[in-house]
């Protein structure tokens, strides 16, 4: 039987994929293009998260050589919010050293019709939020949320974020295809919530 592989590394990072499902169908979004990251097959053969077994490939890895966790994959990590916690509190026992970080669509509270943030306050260092666009019309063009007033919901989760005190930064995807994004106005809003502003280039094979 294939192994799914819950844990890979890249950039010097430990990143853990927890599910292949996600909220948003971005127009850019790498699943689409190709099935593996750094020879790592990220597609899971089923949804339902084995815990022991992340914690498992976790421990293989070494996590004592490395500095960051990341929280990312094939999909969106917080819709397995309760494995997540539960693989992040791991860390945080065991090896205390690890700052971890969720890259999320910041669509957290929407899905769960709750502010989820005070949960992850303890565990998740440092958050990286899509903010993709200007504005609704231009966020709903490249990331195509599935649920409605997911522009509205992910900027307050950004907020909830800067309110509880964890490291939050928003990004942006530029230079992907003919796509516009005003960037000045992402980095002024994204800013006056208390963020940090990351433009992330898109490469042919990613970003
Ligand atoms: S939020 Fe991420 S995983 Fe979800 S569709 Fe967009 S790029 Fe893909």
């Amino acid at each position: 039987m294939k192994k799914n592989n819950y844990v890979y590394l890249l950039d010097g990072k430990i990143y853990i994929n927890l599910t292949n499902l996600c909220t948003n169908d971005c127009v850019f979004c790498i699943r689409d293009i190709k099935d593996d990251v750094v020879g790592a097959n990220l597609f899971l053969d089923s949804e339902k998260t084995d815990v022991e077994e992340v914690k498992k490939q976790l421990d293989e890895i070494k996590p004592e050589k490395y500095s960051e966790i990341v929280f990312c994959g094939y999909g969106e990590p917080i819709l397995k919010l309760e494995e997540l916690k539960i693989v992040a509190e791991y860390i945080k026992k065991k090896y205390p050293h690890l700052k971890t970080r969720i890259n999320t669509n910041g669509q957290g509270n929407l899905i769960y019709k709750r502010n989820i943030v005070p949960e992850l306050k303890g565990l998740i260092d440092s958050v990286s939020i899509s903010f993709n666009g200007e504005n609704k019309k231009v966020y709903d063009e490249l990331s195509r949320p599935k649920l409605e007033n997911a522009y509205e919901s992910m900027k307050d989760f950004i907020k909830e974020c800067v309110k509880e005190g964890i490291e939050t930064t928003a990004t942006i995807v530029t230079g992907y295809k003919n796509y516009k994004v005003d960037l000045d106005s992402c980095k002024k809003q994204i800013e006056e919530m208390g963020a940090k502003f990351r433009e992330r280039p898109w490469l042919d094979n990613g970003y």
